[in-house]
Formats: structure tokens, C-alpha cells, sequence
């Protein structure tokens, strides 16, 4: 530690900044833009903090970063990106109930890091090379296990795998499977009850792409493959289940309808839903979230949007497991505009997190996140964790093609309350409408947004970003920042507008922006 703080140095410092509690005592709302964090003392570097963090009371994410619910946002593709960085995707609901199901199965099943495959596709001696072209062409694999039943629980014969269908033809396809696999006498194969470890170690020293797993009377139980070992090497951060699957969340909605939404959601595995609501302090979201907890009682809950502690209470006694904060903070959001109601995000996420962490209850800060600054204030202000919409947009993983506009590359990004949305189905409008209006108040805006690249670069950015905010902070993980923050010892300032334009770029005559 540096000599100038050992006690005895130059002693007595006086006492600086404003506790997160004296900050949000003056009374006014205060975006994440109106004050910063002082610095404190350095130990680490900043590839040592810990971003691990609630996401539900049972769900814990090694990177606090969420991709909101939105239709230019959160399909497939971005929740599998998220959760393989550690983070979490909700897929959105402005489509069809089977459409989404289907959209979370790809993430829960379809060829992303899995530890035993418990259902693996199986067929037998008498099917033919023809039957694994067809495999490959609609699953997209083709290591397969062949049993006497060709089913799963049959007695384990061989494998065919790529290698061995690769060079036959068109007129091999009548060929049986019985002379292309690799037979049971020269498999390496490894014994029911044997640990994720051990079976990995097997592979390893195989050299095989499968290890299929048989039990005493040499029946199959599952496989192993090996390209999911090197996903588990190349994502160390993954958020998965304890089957080893990625996690996945979806958003519905709180009317009859969508508990028909929540049963298809279920079956594909989802791991969390958000009831979403951009005032989620109702009747009908108390009544979803007590039949949620009755017939699903493992699913966890998010409820939301919530911006006081009035609200939260009322979610909280309903039993959620998160929730979701930020009312009109949106980058495409014209709620406070028209409804005159919401709250400055910094007063919300501060006020509901200093409430809910009383119960247990981990918080979302919902929008209005601009840069990887306004992440470290959102969790320095008591957030578990930050769902953003905007700033994932754009990504090659965000739904919708690009276009180009005056030669910039672009995305469509768009309000889920807005028209534009709105008119593609009613699920949206559902959150942001009531069904009976005959007027529609749009809450949202439709726009663009410019093209970022991908998520695998992107948010290790963001992760790299609130390690340093974090470092600086002199916090070596989430949980030391937040319990600084209750305790007084972080440091609060309320910028000025001028502080303002002196934290930003000024007096240059031109400059270019590149953050990483
Ligand atoms: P293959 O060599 O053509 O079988 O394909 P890979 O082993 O490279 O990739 C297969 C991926 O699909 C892995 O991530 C598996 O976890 C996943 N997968 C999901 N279900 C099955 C299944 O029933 N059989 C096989 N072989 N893989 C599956
Ligand atoms: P691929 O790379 O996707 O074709 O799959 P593998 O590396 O699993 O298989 C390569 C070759 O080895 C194929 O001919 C398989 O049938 C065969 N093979 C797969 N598992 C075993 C095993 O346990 N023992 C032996 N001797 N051969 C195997
Ligand atoms: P962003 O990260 O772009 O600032 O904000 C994304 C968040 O805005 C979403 O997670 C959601 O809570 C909210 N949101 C999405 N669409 C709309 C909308 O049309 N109107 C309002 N008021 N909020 C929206």
C-alpha cells in the first residue's frame, strides 16, 4: 500500500463528495448525466474485478449485461451472443407465440455448448447413409450413434460420424449403416454415472468427436461432443443451466392469452420471463405473477417497470424474483412526453434497488444507457444488473438487415410502443395500449441506429470498460461497489451543466471518437 496512506502520514483528510443517500435526498430527479463517481484507492488491476451478479434470486450472471425485449433487439442469435459472454438475451414477444418458443429452443438446444446430450439423435444398423445426409442437412450434425433399436436406451452398436460418410455419393445413400459406421468392438465409450469431468478427460484423450455413454448392459444413455469442450474453452464466462445449456429469457405479456405464450415458453426451456409492462404496478400483473408461482414454481419472474418503491413493494409481495427499472429513460421512449409520467433513471434505479435489496430482491436498470460509463453508474447506484436496447442494436447479431443511408451502414431500431412496431402485431400494443382504445397514444419512436459490429466484440468492451470504471472506483467486484454505496464510502457529485460539457470532448476543431 503507498506510504501516504498509512496512518501517521499526513493524517486527517477531510471529509469530500455526498453519499449515494445524501445525492438523492435534495429531491430532484437525477439522470445517470448529473453526477459522477469520485475516485478512490487502487490495489488490482482491472482484469482481476468481478462482475458476477444477480440477475433473479436464483440466477446469478458472471457479466451484469441483459438485451432488452425489443423486436430490433432480442431473437436467437443475440441471446445465444449474450449468454455465451455471460450476460442474458429476453427474447421479445412482438410475434407469434410458436415463433417465440421456437426462438428460445434454438438457444436452449440447438448446437450451443451442451454437457451430455440426453437426447441425441440415434438411428439404427438397418438405416442408411441417406437417412445421416438428411440428419446433417436438418439438425445441422451428423456424429450420430447407432443402436440395435435405433433409439436411445437401445443396445449401443456402432457410430457413424462425418468422416465416415463424407466421400460416399448420391448412390451410396441406399448403403446401410451397418457397413459405414465405426463398430461398437473399436468405440471408446465411458459409463453411466461417470462426472462431466471425467467424460471430458476421455474425450480428450480419444482424439474422437463424440464419447457416447453407455450403461452396464451396454445400453446408450447420452453422448458427449467435443466441439461443445471447446466452446466451454473458448466462452468461460457462458451462462448455462445446470445441464450445461445457455440461458435464455423471454417477455410476455399479463393477459389471458399469454398464459398459453408461457406454457409453449416453459416446454422450450426458457429460464426467466419478464412480464412487460411500462407500468407494471397493476392488478393484472399481481394476478400473472401469482398464477406464474403457482404452475410454474421453479420459473423465475421478472416484474417491472417499476420507477418508486410504492411499486416495488407491491410486485414484491406478489413474489417476484427481479425487478426491471426505468420508466420513459429510453432512447426511443416518449412516455414522459406524453403520459407526464416516469422518473429520471439515476432517482429510480437508486430509490427501487435501495428498497428491494430489504427482500432480497435483485434490480434491473431498464434503458437510457448510453456509454459503458453510464453501466458503472447504473450497478454503483445499486442495479444488479443493466438491460439496454439501444446501444446492442446495430449489432450483426440484432435482427433486421443493415442498409445504408448517406454512406453510413445502419440498422433499424425501433420503440416496442411505437406505431411502426405496434402495427406489425398486438402484442405490443398490449404493453403500451389498452385493447379497447380506439385512439392509439404511441410511446415510442422508430429509427436507425449505426452499425457496431459484433456482440463478441462488443460487450467484451462493455465487460473490459465497467472493470476499469470499477477499478477506479477502488472496487474489486460488484459486490464490494454496492456495499461501499450503502455503507457511505463511495462518493457522489452532482455535475453542473458547464461540468458537463467539460466531461465531454471540447475545443477541438475536429476529432474522431473510436472507443475500441
Ligand atoms: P458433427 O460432428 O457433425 O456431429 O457436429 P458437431 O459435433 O461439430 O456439432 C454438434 C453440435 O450439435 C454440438 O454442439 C452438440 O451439442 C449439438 N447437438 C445437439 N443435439 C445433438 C444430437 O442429437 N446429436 C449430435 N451429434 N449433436 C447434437
Ligand atoms: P468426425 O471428426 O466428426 O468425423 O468424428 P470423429 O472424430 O468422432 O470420428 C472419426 C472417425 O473415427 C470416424 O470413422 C468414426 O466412426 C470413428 N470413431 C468415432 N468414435 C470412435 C471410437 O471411439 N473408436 C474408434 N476406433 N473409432 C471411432
Ligand atoms: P435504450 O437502451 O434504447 O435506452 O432503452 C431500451 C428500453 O426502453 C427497453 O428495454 C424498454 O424498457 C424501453 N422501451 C422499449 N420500447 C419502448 C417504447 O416504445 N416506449 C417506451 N416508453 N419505452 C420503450
Amino acid at each position: 500500500m503507498a506510504d501516504y496512506l498509512i496512518s501517521g502520514g499526513t493524517g486527517y483528510v477531510p471529509e469530500d463528495g455526498l453519499s449515494a443517500q445524501q445525492l438523492f435526498s435534495i429531491g430532484d430527479g437525477l439522470t445517470y448525466n448529473d453526477f459522477l463517481i469520485l475516485p478512490g484507492f487502487i490495489d488490482f488491476t482491472s482484469d482481476e474485478v468481478d462482475l458476477t451478479s444477480a440477475l433473479t434470486r436464483k440466477i446469478t450472471l458472471k457479466t451484469p449485461l441483459i438485451s432488452s425485449p425489443m423486436d430490433t433487439v432480442t431473437e436467437s442469435a443475440m441471446a445465444i451472443a449474450m449468454a455465451l459472454m455471460g450476460g442474458i438475451g429476453i427474447i421479445h414477444h412482438n410475434c407469434t407465440p410458436e415463433f417465440q418458443a421456437n426462438e428460445v429452443r434454438k438457444v436452449k438446444v440447438l448446437r450451443f455448448e451442451q454437457g451430455f446430450i440426453t437426447d441425441p439423435v440415434v438411428m439404427s444398423p438397418r438405416q442408411t447413409v441417406g437417412d445421416v445426409f438428411e440428419a446433417k442437412v436438418r439438425h445441422g450434425f451428423s456424429g450420430i450413434p447407432v443402436t440395435e433399436t435405433g433409439k436411445m436406451g437401445g443396445k449401443l452398436v456402432g457410430i457413424v460420424t462425418s468422416r465416415d460418410i463424407d466421400f460416399l455419393s448420391e448412390k451410396d445413400r441406399g448403403k446401410p449403416l451397418e457397413e459405414a459406421m465405426t463398430k461398437r468392438e473399436e468405440l471408446v465409450v465411458a459409463p453411466a454415472g461417470v462426472t462431466l469431468k471425467e467424460a471430458n478427460d476421455i474425450l480428450q484423450r480419444s482424439k474422437k468427436g463424440k464419447l457416447p455413454i453407455v450403461n452396464n448392459n451396454d445400453e446408450l444413455v447420452a453422448i458427449i461432443a467435443r466441439t461443445d469442450l471447446k466452446k466451454n474453452r473458448d466462452y468461460p464466462l457462458a451462462s448455462k443451466d445446470s445441464r450445461k445449456q445457455l440461458l435464455c429469457g423471454a417477455a410476455i405479456g399479463t393477459r389471458e392469452d399469454d398464459k398459453y405464450r408461457l406454457d409453449l415458453l416453459v416446454q422450450a426451456g426458457v429460464d426467466v420471463v419478464v412480464l412487460d409492462s411500462s407500468q407494471g404496478n397493476s392488478v393484472y400483473q399481481i394476478n400473472m405473477i401469482n398464477y406464474i408461482k403457482q404452475k410454474h414454481p421453479e420459473l423465475q419472474v421478472v416484474g417491472g417497470n417499476v420507477v418508486t418503491a410504492a411499486q416495488a413493494k407491491n410486485l414484491i409481495d406478489a413474489g417476484v424474483d427481479a425487478l426491471r427499472v426505468g420508466m420513459g429513460c429510453g432512447s426511443i421512449c416518449i412516455t414522459q412526453e406524453v403520459m407526464a409520467c416516469g422518473r429520471p433513471q439515476g432517482t429510480s434505479v437508486y430509490k427501487v434497488a435501495e428498497y428491494a435489496r430489504r427482500f432480497g430482491v435483485p434490480v434491473i436498470a431498464d434503458g437510457g444507457i448510453q456509454t459503458v460509463g453510464h453501466v458503472v453508474k447504473a450497478l454503483s447506484l445499486g442495479a444488479s444488473t443493466v438491460m439496454m436496447g439501444s446501444l446492442l442494436a446495430a449489432t450483426t447479431e440484432a435482427p433486421g438487415e443493415y442498409f445504408f443511408s448517406d454512406g453510413v451502414r445502419l440498422k433499424k431500431y425501433r420503440g416496442m410502443g411505437s406505431l411502426d412496431a405496434m402495427e406489425k402485431s398486438t402484442s405490443s400494443q398490449k404493453r403500451y395500449f389498452s385493447e379497447g382504445d380506439n385512439v392509439k397514444v404511441a410511446q415510442g419512436v422508430s429509427g436507425s441506429v449505426q452499425d457496431k459490429g459484433s456482440i463478441h466484440k462488443f460487450v467484451p468492451y462493455l465487460i473490459a470498460g465497467i472493470q476499469h470504471g470499477c477499478q477506479d472506483i477502488g472496487a474489486k467486484s460488484l459486490s464490494v461497489l454496492r456495499s461501499m454505496m450503502y455503507s457511505g464510502e463511495l462518493k457522489f457529485e452532482k455535475r453542473t451543466m458547464s461540468a458537463q460539457v467539460e466531461g465531454g470532448v471540447h475545443g477541438l476543431h475536429s476529432y474522431e471518437k473510436r472507443l475500441y
